[in-house]
């Protein structure tokens, strides 16, 4: 071969778009790679000083060497990332170059790989087929290789490479950016959404994630801007403001929050991500100005927009997510975040040690009522605080309703020694000492026999409520036993439902009568309960539950109307004054209508107010509210006569006995039931009956079975008696032939 390069050296040229080049940052500078494949030295030496250093699309050019079609194959097949070669037509051979091209693109599969031939003589160019079907970019002679040539030549090479390049490259950016969009959104915090978008924006740049993420919230100025997560040379400014940040970051930072695009400095690029209410994230990284080259200005639109709508959709999520798990008032965990936690202990079968406690303030209605929701809000925060404080990380602080707060932990930490003593001392509640007291209900885990947090939690429940109607102690563990008392409960009640409706619910009434002459005086009606199977159940059973569920006020007016109506056709029929007992419930006594549906009652039977006595508890009778008091005194006002039962198993203050509007006093059967001979006046039916006495009050004695304890209590001066010995509680025409075998 000729060394027939003719190269013209035209000088000057201007190379105007790519400035000048940066001999400090070669290291950080793009290099095209760029083969000579050429027989002749001087061809390869002409090319690199042709090219002298000169940027191309924002690189350099780095060159590798071939002087044969052979050592071409074999570099190639070595070499990544080669963006040109330029080769000789005639080699070895004649086809040489040729086969050169057709083994790049076919053996080789290089297909971004630009080519251009050249050769020295033009008898010997190419077909328009090779240089089709073989994608060759240019073919030119050596003779119009001149020094601009060369240049104009190779830059619209390597560019048809980048751009080649950058197509696939962002094919493969978008996919990477939905996919990296999508996981991300499902991040819990900002912080790591923010650096996971920041790294994908790294990897479309190609270079180290160096660079910090900047949240702005929406309303909030721009030197509240803070950093949310860095990385790289920046690792140490999360938290910082922007406005302690470097001039040349602010400045880009700043710009792109204008503009909404990326925005490049001297060092570094950023980018801002709009959020749909005025927020807005902000990449910064540390970028050369030539990366620019490499992501598309369509790439970053796409990486923008899709960025926006997980953003959007985070925040969104993450409201929601907040919502749903959190109480508002106190930012704690709600029944739902308790739920899935304890799954969670349940999924991974850590179940075993863990320990679900209930706590719920005694009377929290009352108090919110009495002081105000402000004071309330506040007492729940107190207590909140309080919980928080001695919780810490050792367990789950979460509140479950009103006034019901949940502690979840290891067994051996979440305990009544632990939690009790949190309420032994007055919470500061608005600048006030307040006492409260809890009642708690605790579940251990492994109890529960269904394996869900569902059915946990209504354990917890159970545990609660039964702590709070036994009034033990202020609390209570579950037990699977209490679980088939609920159960069993549940059941009942709504069997007592169904009877309420049907006939399965009856009123039965024992004969009162007085000591002395043993004449009927009175009746006290009891109700009574026959399923629908025919099984009598009895008050004590269904009583406890009817008053739990308050059910027991409809019991009651029941029994009541029953009563009077009995009563009424009894007065008809014979003794005028024949007195009628009725029991009523605390419940009912409490309800605000109570009074008034009594004096219907009263008024439908016709009746005479002061034949009805109503036998009350003890702690109704002693209880020192203003409702209390003023019923009672309504009740005595009426003319009703007012007994308080089962007297002697409570707590009665003889101070307040003596000035209380009840008519008399009901010796419970217990006490019937230890009389003896021996101590009788010091016996407590003994000193009832004094009591009374002294008070002026009446004395009835129950649970009469023996004629011993009917001579005994009257020798004692007990007035009247009711039990076995003169008749059992008996349906009205059971009574009527009871009545009518009786002396007149
Ligand atoms: P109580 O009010 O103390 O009723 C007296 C209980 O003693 C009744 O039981 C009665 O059947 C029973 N008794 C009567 N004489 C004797 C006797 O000589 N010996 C013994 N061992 N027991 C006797 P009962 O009917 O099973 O009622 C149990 C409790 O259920 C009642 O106790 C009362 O507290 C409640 N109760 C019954 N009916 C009603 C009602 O209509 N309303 C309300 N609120 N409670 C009721
Ligand atoms: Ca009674
Ligand atoms: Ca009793």
């Amino acid at each position: 071969m000729t060394a027939q390069h003719d190269l013209q050296l035209d000088e000057p040229f201007l190379f105007a778009e790519e400035g000048p080049a940066h001999p400090d940052d070669a290291a950080s500078v793009l290099h095209w790679r760029c083969l000579i494949v050429d027989d002749d030295e001087g061809v390869h030496q002409s090319m690199v000083f042709a090219m002298n250093n000169l940027m191309v699309e924002g690189g350099r050019i780095e060159w590798l060497h071939a002087y044969s079609a052979r050592e071409a194959r074999e570099l190639l097949a070595r070499e990544r990332d080669v963006a040109l070669i330029v080769l000789d037509v005639v080699m070895e051979h004649e086809q040489a170059g040729l086969d050169l091209v057709r083994a790049i693109r076919v053996d080789l599969g290089l297909a971004d790989t630009r080519i251009i031939l050249h050769t020295g003589q033009p008898g010997f160019a190419p077909e328009i087929a090779a240089i089709r079907d073989y994608d060759i970019n240019d073919y030119r002679t050596k003779s119009e290789l001149t020094r601009n040539h060369i240049y104009t030549c190779l830059a619209s090479a390597i560019r048809t490479y980048r751009q080649i390049r950058s197509i696939e490259a962002s094919r493969q950016q978008l996919r990477r950016i939905i996919q990296a969009g999508n996981v991300l959104m499902s991040q819990a915090d900002e912080a790591t959404f923010a650096q996971g978008a920041l790294e994908l924006f790294s990897g479309l740049l190609q270079i180290e994630s160096s660079g910090l993420t900047l949240l702005h919230h929406p309303g909030s100025s721009i030197a509240e801007l803070q950093v949310v997560s860095a990385s790289g040379e920046w690792r140490a400014r999360t938290g910082q403001a922007l406005t302690s940040l470097g001039e040349d970051i602010r400045n880009c930072c700043l710009r792109s929050l204008e503009s909404r695009q990326a925005e490049w400095g001297a060092t570094g690029v950023a980018l801002s991500i709009p959020g749909r209410d005025g927020g807005m994230l902000v990449l910064y990284l540390d970028a050369l100005p030539q990366a620019r080259r490499l992501v598309d200005d369509s790439v970053l639109e796409i990486f923008v927009a899709h960025f926006s709508a997980c953003l959007n959709n985070r925040l969104l999520l993450g409201r929601l997510h907040h919502d749903a798990f959190f109480d508002r008032l106190l930012g704690l965990p709600n029944r739902r975040c308790l739920n899935e936690l304890v799954e969670a202990h349940y999924a991974d079968g850590t179940q075993a040690q863990m320990t679900l406690a209930l706590i719920d303030i005694d009377r929290f209605g009352e108090i919110n009522e009495a002081l105000g929701q402000t004071f309330g809000d506040a007492l729940l925060q107190a207590m909140a605080g309080r919980l928080e404080a001695s919780v810490q990380r050792k367990a789950m602080l979460a509140r479950l309703s009103a006034d019901i707060f949940a502690v979840f932990g290891p067994s051996d930490w979440v305990t009544p020694e632990q939690l009790l003593p949190l309420f032994a001392t007055p919470l500061s509640v608005l600048d006030q000492e307040t006492m409260v007291s809890v009642t708690i209900g605790l579940t251990r885990l492994v109890e529960v026999e269904a394996s869900d947090g569902a059915a946990a939690l209504e354990a917890a429940f159970q545990a609660l409520r039964t702590a709070k109607t036994t009034q033990r102690g202020q609390l209570a563990w579950y037990s699977p036993d209490l679980s088939r008392q609920t159960h069993e409960r549940v059941n009942l009640l709504n069997g007592l439902r169904m009877a309420l409706r049907s006939a399965g619910l009856f009123v039965v009434y024992q004969p009162q009568i007085a000591l002395g002459d043993r004449r009927l005086i009175g009746l006290e009606a009891l109700v009574r309960w026959r399923t629908e199977s025919g099984e009598p159940i009895g008050p004590d059973r269904f009583i406890p539950v009817a008053e739990q569920s308050g059910l027991i006020r409809e019991i009651g007016f029941f029994v009541l109307r029953e009563a009077c109506g009995v009563l009424a056709s009894l007065h008809r029929e014979g003794d005028a004054r024949l007195r009628m007992a009725v029991n009523v419930s605390a419940i009912q006594f409490r309800h605000p209508a109570f009074l008034q549906e009594l004096k219907c009652i009263i008024a439908d039977s016709g009746i005479d107010a002061r034949c009805l006595e109503l036998e009350i508890t003890e702690s109704i009778a002693m209880e020192d509210t203003v409702y209390v008091r003023e019923t009672l005194d309504a009740l005595h006002a009426m003319g009703i006569q007012l007994a308080i039962d089962d007297f002697g198993t409570g707590y009665s203050s003889l101070a307040q006995l003596k000035g209380l509007a009840v008519d008399r006093l009901k010796i419970d059967k217990a006490f019937v039931r230890d009389l003896n001979e021996a101590d009788a006046d010091a016996s407590i039916a003994g000193v009832v009956i004094q009591l009374g006495r002294r008070l002026g009050k009446e004395v009835i004695a129950e649970g009469v079975e023996t004629e011993d304890q009917a001579m005994l209590l009257g020798r004692m001066g007990c007035p009247e008696a009711q039990g076995y010995l003169f008749g059992r509680p008996m349906p009205l025409d059971e009574l009527r032939a009871w009545i009518g075998r009786q002396p007149a």
